[in-house]
């Protein structure tokens, strides 16, 4: 109760990753004084001098703006964050266990039990991170067991629905805001009061307030993850069944997307998704119903995932096909190495796992990203990494374009034609004109076409 009446103007974001650099610098770009914290000291030092430790458009420019108006500093003290907020938005990592379905909730919970004792006043904790349902309960309980202003530490869930590659603009005009609020109505109250006040700007434009118990907020987030997945591989699908039925698929998903009930977005056929979240959201997800005795009700998902891995198989094969059936002595140009364009996320990414997977079937592959470069070379370091589109394809009987980057898409088949040893090009992203290519004298194959 006391919250209704307090002041909001002091946040802590917890785990300063894609999701915790961007929040942070947003909500100081609204005008609160933010505190952003990490275990890694290494990414603190870096945010603080105003270098962004990875890659998305318009955040650096944002956090510079934060740094200088003394907004928006960082830290990696628990004692000063949890004496500096009011309140604190938990953003660390759920990745996928190893060699488990399951999220590992281990940073969360790391997280709670390092702020909680050191909350002296009344606080709000928020949870954005991606989360199994049933998460929020387990941890409002921690939080009043180890917080010593016991019940004035109050959790809220405020799932994030951010897209990387447009994180700031999503995180600035999301098109909606979930808060899940503890059953207690006047905790509920307060948190609800003390968000709807964090988000006022938001609120002001029009966007929807969504307010639900702790399980549905956090199933929302989930859902809309298997719903968008399960979208990308239906049309993925249906490129199976063209294939075989030598149809296009470009063509089929073009006038699917002109029907309303369907829509266009995330039915672009081609290699499927990737990255931090999707993958590894729609197995946790499995994995927890599962938990819960509904593991029949997301079976669906596990097609889903199934479908989304066949497309880097067949990926290879077509690749491999061209090339007469061995990679062996063949030297490969990959185009792309990020999960999806305008990120330098690699995280379970399409593109490197094909770039790999040749490499180990005996071929030499050159990877060339515009952006993606070092988490590549980390994640792959027995990779050969070009420096531009052309050094990639220098030599190569093949070139692959595993993500759509504007410039792999605007490329001209001509410049390439002059650096290749053979003009044979794998569109794995539905991404180039094949008239064109064929027309420049070029054997084109794509995924879902004939
Ligand atoms: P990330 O790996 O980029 O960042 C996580 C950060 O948390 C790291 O910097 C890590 O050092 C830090 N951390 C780990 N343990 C900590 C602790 N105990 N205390 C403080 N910091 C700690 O991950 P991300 O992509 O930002 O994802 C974070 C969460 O947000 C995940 O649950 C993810 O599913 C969710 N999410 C991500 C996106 C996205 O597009 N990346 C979108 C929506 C939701």
């Amino acid at each position: 109760a006391e919250r209704n009446n307090a002041v909001t103007h002091r946040l802590t974001v917890i785990g300063t990753g894609y999701l915790g650099a961007t929040h942070a610098a947003c909500m100081a770009d609204l005008g609160f004084e933010v505190l952003g914290l990490d275990v890694d000291a290494a990414r603190i030092a870096r945010l603080a001098g105003g270098d962004l430790p990875f890659y998305e458009p318009g955040l650096p420019e944002l956090l510079r703006k934060g740094l200088a108006s003394g907004r928006l500093r960082f830290t990696t003290s628990y004692a000063e964050a949890a004496e500096f907020g009011d309140v604190h938005f938990v953003c660390v990592g759920t990745p996928q266990k190893a060699g488990e379905y399951a999220a590992d909730m281990s940073y969360v919970d790391a997280a709670i039990d390092a702020l909680a004792p050191l909350l002296a006043r009344p606080a709000l904790v928020v949870g954005k991170s991606t989360v199994p349902v049933g998460t929020a309960e387990r941890l409002a309980a921690r939080l009043a067991r180890l917080a010593p202003a016991g019940d004035g530490a109050v959790l809220a869930w405020n799932p994030e629905f951010l897209r990387e590659g447009f994180a700031c603009h999503d995180t600035l005009h999301p098109d909606r805001i979930v808060v899940g609020l503890p059953g207690d109505a006047a905790a509920a109250a307060g948190a609800e009061a003390a968000l709807r006040e964090v988000y006022a700007p938001m609120l002001a434009g029009g966007t929807p307030f969504i307010t639900a118990d702790y399980p549905t907020s956090e199933l929302v987030k989930v859902s809309a993850n298997a719903f968008l997945a399960t979208k990308i591989s239906f049309i993925n699908a249906m490129a199976e069944v063209c294939e075989a039925a030598h149809a296009d698929v470009t063509k089929l998903s073009e006038a699917l997307s002109h029907d309303d009930r369907i829509g266009g977005k995330f039915l672009g056929p081609g290699l499927g998704f990737g990255g931090g979240c999707l993958p590894k959201d729609i197995r946790a997800f499995m994995a927890r119903a599962g938990e819960l005795g509904a593991d029949q009700a997301l079976t669906f998902l596990r097609e889903v995932d199934e479908i989304n891995i066949r497309r880097r198989i067949r990926m290879v094969d077509i690749a491999r096909t061209l090339l007469g059936g061995s990679f062996i002595g063949r030297t490969v140009g990959v185009l792309g190495a990020a999960f999806k364009p305008e990120s330098d996320d690699v995280r379970d990414s399409p593109a490197l796992d094909v770039a790999a997977t040749i490499h180990a079937q005996g071929g030499k592959v050159t990877v060339y990203d515009p952006q993606a470069m070092a988490n590549a070379r980390r994640a792959q370091p027995s990779l050969s990494f070009g420096e531009s589109a052309l050094d990639a394809a220098r030599g190569a009987h093949v070139v692959l374009l595993l993500t759509e980057w504007a410039e792999f898409r605007e490329m001209a088949p001509g410049g390439l034609a002059a650096a290749v040893a053979e003009r044979n090009i794998v569109d794995g992203r539905n991404a180039l004109d094949p008239e064109v290519w064929r027309a420049a004298g070029w054997t084109y194959r794509a995924l879902g076409r004939p």
